[in-house]
């Protein structure tokens, strides 16, 4: 307990939902990671998928402990499970939001107007957890230190329409996540973000979309802010990552595109993992 650093995927999908038939082995829900490390928990994104870790963690809260969520941005599939991630409504909760604070954007308002009229019967005095917005100056900030020595450093990647994202690096005890989600990078990363990823144990990256729909067909999605498997593969290997897990895959990809994405994927990069709704994965030193 006192040197575990896990992670389970709760949502794995980008843009919208996908429940049905293709996406029942990889999961339909959007973006979010439940990090359990020394008994503290960090998650990663509210997509709908934060909603089946928040009944994960009912009953699982330790007194004093609050739960930090990490935001990377307020694109509606990365926030829209928030409004019923039950922890809200437990009184004994505490709960810590982190979000990219960026000059002139009202992202708190943003964020609280998901708990209000008319997109939700509750209001803010409905929500019964200790709740506390963190906005996190992109550049500005040194890392958010959590218990047990726990680090989350975060950078800001500009090439996500319109306000950009944070890709999160996170730190325990010799061992490094990062997770870099809604990234384009079609040269691969500048010597800064590379930097700040290298010698990374796991690396969870944006794998929206194959190379044909980004570059070719009637509507290439160049531009749309989201990288290839090509670019994710790139990325890890020049980074040095230990093992790479692609992410936020594209709603209309069935289970058996993924299989296909993968077996491509490692052929240049063999530790090449497909990121699944409920697995967990232990870091290990
Ligand atoms: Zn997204
Ligand atoms: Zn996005």
């Amino acid at each position: 307990m006192k040197s575990q650093f896990s992670i389970t995927f709760f949502g794995v999908r980008g843009s919208y939902p996908v429940p049905g038939r293709e996406a029942r082995r990889y999961g339909g829900n959007t973006s979010s990671l439940l990090l359990e490390i020394a008994g503290q928990p960090v998650i990663l994104d509210a997509g709908t998928g934060i909603i089946q870790a928040g009944h994960y963690l009912s009953g699982r809260l330790q007194p004093g402990r609050a739960i930090h969520i990490f935001l990377t941005h307020l694109h509606i599939d990365h926030i829209m499970g928030l409004p019923f991630f039950a922890p809200m409504f437990d009184p004994q909760a505490e709960i810590v939001l982190h979000f990219p604070g960026i000059e002139g954007v009202r992202s708190q308002e943003a964020l609280e107007a998901l708990f209000l009229p008319p997109y939700s019967p509750i209001t803010l005095q409905g929500i019964k957890a200790r709740l506390r917005f963190q906005p996190l100056a992109p550049g500005a900030m040194g890392p958010v230190l959590l218990e047990s020595g726990i680090e989350v450093a975060h950078a800001l990647h500009d090439s996500h329409p319109r306000l950009g994202v944070l890709i999160y690096r996170v730190s325990f005890d010799g061992r490094r996540l990062v997770f870099a989600t809604d990234v384009e990078s079609p040269g691969g990363f500048d010597p800064d973000i590379r930097d700040f990823i290298a010698g990374a144990d796991l690396l969870v990256h944006d794998s929206q979309y194959v190379e044909e729909e980004y570059s070719g067909g009637v509507r290439p999605r160049k531009g749309y802010g989201h990288s290839t498997v090509a670019m994710a593969v790139h990325n890890a290997s020049v980074c040095g990552v230990r093992r790479l897990y692609l992410f936020h895959y594209d709603p209309k990809y069935s289970d058996a595109m993924l299989e296909e994405m993968l077996a491509q994927a490692r052929l240049a990069f063999p530790k090449t993992y497909l990121a699944r709704e409920g697995k967990t994965i232990k870091i290990r030193r």
